[in-house]
């Protein structure tokens, strides 16, 4: 619960800093429309793209369950901010009362075991498509069914809610760190020397077992100014 929670906070921080204090209002300080929906079906496409799914290309190629992992936690940033403003425009409460909402749900107890193992790929891939249909099904949302069946692909993509969680802290520590360094405006550099910033995040992540989310940030700012200086 503290974990979900503590997601859903940084989350709604992220948010008001990348698009303002109104974002729960659908459009952002710049005046561009927010769809949290489209972003989470074209996350999830990214999430399809880890896999040799192409039957005439690269057919023999192994499955990025890495690259996996990162999509899935990209796509938690959107199902979250999906879920806060529908709370917020249907009235149904405040951050507090919806990492309650979220604990209370039957898929939320799988995730607390432990788990390493990943699903078969066509699984998950079945799985990735039953979330798009959820966000593009013209008949309305259903939230619960969206984070339950969230939760099921947590499991398949050989996550739990603690690995989760350190994934999604890294992964926002960075997106703040974009939106710090230029990425709205294009100036913002992804490639440090050779390797992409979320493998960086991720070896750090590594490294240092319990860094908390500032000195996260301050790494990540040491690294980046340094290629700056090569
Ligand atoms: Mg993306
Ligand atoms: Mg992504």
């Amino acid at each position: 619960m503290d974990k979900i929670l503590l997601m859903l906070q940084l989350q709604a921080s992220l948010n008001e800093a990348t698009n303002g204090q109104e974002w729960t209002k659908g459009v952002t300080k710049n005046s561009k429309v927010i769809n949290w929906k489209r972003c989470i079906y074209m996350e999830c496409a990214e999430m399809i793209d880890s896999f040799s799914w192409k039957h005439w290309k690269n057919i023999e190629q192994e499955a990025d369950w890495a690259n996996l992992q990162i999509e899935v936690v990209d796509v938690w940033h959107f199902i979250m901010s999906l879920a806060i403003e529908n709370y917020a425009n249907n009235y149904k409460g405040s951050i507090d009362e919806l990492a309650l909402d979220i604990s209370n749900l039957v898929n939320f107890s799988k995730i607390e075991t432990k788990n390493k193992l990943f699903a078969p790929q066509d699984k998950v891939i079945e799985k990735i498509e039953s979330i798009m249909f959820d966000v593009l099904n013209k008949d309305g949302l259903e939230l619960e069914k969206l984070i339950n069946e969230f939760f099921d692909l947590v499991i398949m993509s050989g996550l739990d809610l603690q690995t989760l969680y350190k994934l999604y802290v890294g992964k926002n520590i960075l997106n703040q760190f974009r939106q710090d360094h230029g990425y709205k405006d294009g100036s913002y550099i992804k490639v440090w020397a050779g390797q992409e910033d979320n493998v960086v995040m991720k070896r750090v992540l590594d490294d240092s077992s319990d860094i908390s989310p500032s000195e996260l940030y301050k790494e990540l700012t040491k690294l980046y100014l340094a290629l700056n200086k090569s």
